[in-house]
């Protein structure tokens, strides 16, 4: 459940969700994660690894949903594995809406990307955008890496490619 789509995005986007959360200590938790989006742009994906009962996370979680202890140390994933499941993307994410009308990786409007989750250590599971792939080439089991990508307007998304 570590890489619940919901989850993924209100904990590292920028949009309008997280002035919801100001009240309560889910926005605390957020501010405690900001250290992964600094790692993504030097090209790390991090998790965290509970201290306590030793379940990691990714994305990384501030403080752990199994033992409630909040003792967590950062640690680097080797970010490789075989695609679990993938499909394509015909809407794009909220915040890549607002300033790029384009999806990301397309150069028509409308022009859909696949997306797909790998499996990696520890069962944990990554989503990334294939935009080098032929979704027609694309099979369940390949084995491929995921790598931090810094998209034209600045913003940093994840990428899955082949290995
Ligand atoms: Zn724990």
């Amino acid at each position: 459940m570590s890489a619940d789509p919901a989850r993924w995005h209100s904990s590292t986007s920028s949009g309008g969700n997280r002035m919801e959360f100001k009240n309560f200590s889910l926005y605390i938790n957020q501010t405690k994660v900001n250290r992964f989006a600094g790692e993504l742009a030097a090209g790390k994906l991090m998790s965290t690894l509970c201290k306590k009962c030793g379940r990691q996370y990714y994305p990384p979680q501030a403080d752990c949903p199994s033992c409630m202890g909040s003792e967590m140390e950062w640690k680097e994933l080797k970010a490789e594995g075989k695609l679990v499941t993938f499909t394509r993307i015909y809407v794009p994410p909220e915040h890549f809406a607002v300033r790029q009308p384009l999806m990301p990786f397309s150069s028509v409007q409308f022009e859909p990307c696949p997306i797909g989750l790998i499996r990696v250590e520890k069962g944990l599971t990554i989503m990334g955008w294939i935009p080098k792939v032929d979704i027609k080439k694309i099979r369940i089991g390949m084995k491929m890496k995921a790598s931090p990508f810094t998209l034209p307007d600045g913003k940093i998304t994840i990428v899955l490619e082949p290995i």
